[in-house]
């Protein structure tokens, strides 16, 4: 019975825990859900909900694909340079949905969970875009599972209304020096003390030192910080 119940946990058959919380780290129905929604005390993956406002939502908006390629860009990169300052920063996915649950959420998955819970912490007190960001630690591991595979082959026809994620892709050359610029920085600056193989929650590495500017800041190309975001 033990073993049922672990093999069933988080998944549809679950009926006491909720499967769209243990997968997707939101549901619908928020603290009415009928089913459980445990914050998991560790986890390498971290949720800001609500951060990205895709100005393609506002039935008036009027820019190009290109104009909003552009200021999803900048947005990406905004997030990519700050959440990295806490650790080896493994996925940074940002939701297009238009749920209330899942609109403009924000998951980062860390190598090591002492480093998600030093971005936790740390951006609690932070502000994007002039609005508080409010961080904590998602259940959240495997995000082709959190992923709607209808909307990977443009078949959804729930929109941005489905309850599994569809994601805002950033430009794959942002990407790709975004990630250079991290293992870059690793380089020049190897963390002291890694979370540990066991986790170790002593580390408090990441809380304690100063953030080292990420190289990927240093090389941007329209000088740094100029419009920045966070505060
Ligand atoms: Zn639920
Ligand atoms: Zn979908």
């Amino acid at each position: 019975m033990a073993s049922h119940l672990a093999n069933i946990f988080g998944t549809e058959q679950d009926r006491v825990n909720c499967s769209f919380y243990y997968k997707i780290g939101a549901c619908r129905h928020g603290d009415r859900c009928s089913r459980k929604h445990i914050r998991p005390p560790f986890s390498q993956t971290i949720l800001l909900p609500n951060v990205y406002h895709n100005p393609a939502h506002d039935p008036v908006c009027k820019l190009t694909e290109k104009e909003l390629q552009e200021g999803f860009d900048a947005v990406y990169e905004d997030l990519y340079i700050e959440l990295a300052k806490f650790g080896h920063l493994l996925e940074l996915h940002v939701c297009d949905n238009v749920g209330d649950h899942l609109i403009g959420n924000v998951y980062a998955r860390y190598e090591w969970e002492t480093e998600a819970q030093a971005a936790v912490d740390n951006l609690n007190d932070r502000w994007y875009a002039g609005r508080p960001l409010y961080a904590e630690l998602s259940p959240v591991t495997d995000f082709r599972e959190s992923c709607c595979r209808q909307n990977e082959n443009g078949e959804c026809n729930r929109g941005g209304f489905c309850n599994f994620m569809h994601l805002r892709l950033a430009s794959k050359d942002l990407v790709r020096q975004l990630r250079h610029g991290q293992r870059v920085e690793r380089k020049l600056h190897p963390p002291t003390a890694q979370g540990g193989e066991d986790g170790n929650p002593e580390n408090e590495r990441a809380k304690k030192e100063a953030p080292a500017q990420s190289v990927a800041e240093t090389e941007r190309i329209d000088g740094p910080e100029n419009d920045c975001k966070f505060c």
